[in-house]
């Protein structure tokens, strides 16, 4: 099929995400996907800027990660996982269990329908039906989740009645990740010893917030550290920490949603290494696969799933085959490759390249973290001109809001790394101020 029919069907019978049915801007179809680069049905190659949304860690067409599906599809496709199981389930879980120092591991399809599985696992471990969350979260787009996404950003005046209704702490402070200097954030030098400070006045807010919904409250839901698609922003470890603590003096579930920021994207193998935590409950997804294919996790420990007894839960295509052969060798690669060193190196290269960014007038903020690497505007961004400034440098983001934003495959290299930084340098220069 020519560019042109792929372009003109696609208009006319699909969906993109949040788009309306004939979006004003055309997607572009894609041939092809290779290492770091995609390859455009024009002939043009981008640098995927944005891993595929978090996913493809590895890179595109791994030569592992192929092997794994094609292994797994001469052997088995896929099988009922009611009453039936296999290897790759039981590798993926295994693998998972000894990452996580989790016990209990149920293989869902996607990433909000991890969470709604963690939703049910605390409902069911506690008899309680609410949770508490922070604003400016993103848990997925089902009901359960998207009643704990950020109330504004996640839209709930549009199912009003339909969502149930959670407890809402603020938005945790900013302020976390890679200093840049003057440019960006940066700790206080002088109060904190450059050390990011904590806002006391937040750690009493949730204080008191947990304190007087305890009696009501199955759980405390939260992405650690960083918060994804509800605006890319970094707090301080301090924040979970105290939930942490508030969760086991109250009786509570801590439910980490680390399916952003698991699997080293944030320079530490999962958010809540930063605060030294882990969770009762987890749900992972987004890289599990190195991209390929749709599955994601909740995991937690022998003692929730004591305290639950029969999950009521189950996908048609839960455990999927294909989708945990190609985790489990996801996992293996992520194991062997130096992947801290990679995540710290794009931190390097995306602090260096992004600092400057902050002399744009159109620039509100510029933070890092791992290989995470933020632009926040002061207007909403031009989606449509803010691309075509990036795919002129070669680069393919997708921004949103007010955020131009992104986090590379870890084996980027530092030149295709230099062309992702100068090409949002470029495009934050033609912000309006
Ligand atoms: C992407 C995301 C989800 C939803 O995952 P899907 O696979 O898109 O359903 C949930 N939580 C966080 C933190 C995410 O980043």
């Amino acid at each position: 099929m020519d560019a042109e029919t792929i372009r003109e069907l696609d208009r006319r019978h699909l969906w993109h995400p949040y788009a309306p049915a004939a979006p004003a801007t055309p997607a572009h179809p894609v041939a092809g996907a290779e290492g770091v680069r995609l390859r455009l049905s024009d002939g043009r190659e981008v640098i995927d800027g944005m891993s595929s949304w978090w996913a493809a860690i590895h890179g595109h067409n791994h030569p592992r990660l192929n092997a794994a599906v094609r292994d797994q599809v001469g052997t088995m496709a896929h099988v009922m996982f009611g009453g039936l199981t296999h290897e790759p389930a039981v590798r993926v879980a295994r693998r998972l269990a000894a990452m996580t120092g989790m016990e209990r591991v149920f293989l869902a399809d996607s990433g909000s329908v991890a969470v709604e599985v963690a939703i049910k696992m605390a409902v069911q471990a506690t008899g309680r039906s609410r949770l508490l969350t922070v604003r400016g979260g993103y848990h997925g787009d089902t009901f359960g989740a998207m009643a704990v996404c950020d109330p504004v950003n996640g839209m709930h005046h549009m199912f009003t009645g339909v969502l149930p209704r959670h407890v809402f702490a603020d938005r945790p402070p900013g302020g976390y990740g890679r200093p840049l200097g003057s440019s960006g954030q940066s700790p206080d030098e002088g109060a904190g010893g450059g050390a990011w400070p904590v806002d006391e006045a937040y750690l009493r807010h949730l204080d008191e917030l947990v304190a007087r919904h305890a009696g009501e409250l199955a759980a405390v839901i939260v992405e650690p550290v960083v918060q994804g698609a509800g605006g890319m922003r970094f707090y301080h470890p301090a924040y979970l920490r105290r939930l942490r603590e508030l969760a086991d003096a109250h009786g509570l579930l801590l439910i980490a949603d680390e399916i952003a920021t698991g699997f080293g994207r944030t320079g530490e193998l999962f958010g809540c290494d930063h605060a030294g935590v882990t969770p009762d409950i987890m749900c992972v997804g987004k890289a599990l696969t190195g991209g390929y294919l749709t599955m994601a996790a909740t995991l937690c420990t022998a003692e929730v799933a004591e305290r639950v007894g029969v999950l009521m839960h189950g996908p048609t295509f839960m455990g999927n085959p294909l989708a945990a052969a190609v985790a489990d060798a996801s996992l293996t690669l992520l194991g062997e490759r130096p992947w801290r060193h990679e995540v710290g190196r794009i931190e390097d290269g995306l602090a260096e390249g992004l600092a400057e960014a902050a002399r744009a007038p159109g620039v509100k903020d510029v933070r890092v973290l791992g290989a995470i690497g933020v632009i926040e505007t002061r207007a909403p961004v031009d989606v449509a001109k803010v691309q075509d400034i990036v795919m002129e440098h070669g680069v393919w983001l997708r921004p949103f809001g007010h955020l131009i934003y992104t986090m590379p495959p870890y084996g980027t290299l530092p030149d295709d790394l230099a062309r992702i930084t100068q090409a949002m340098l470029a495009a934050a220069h033609a912000l309006p101020a």
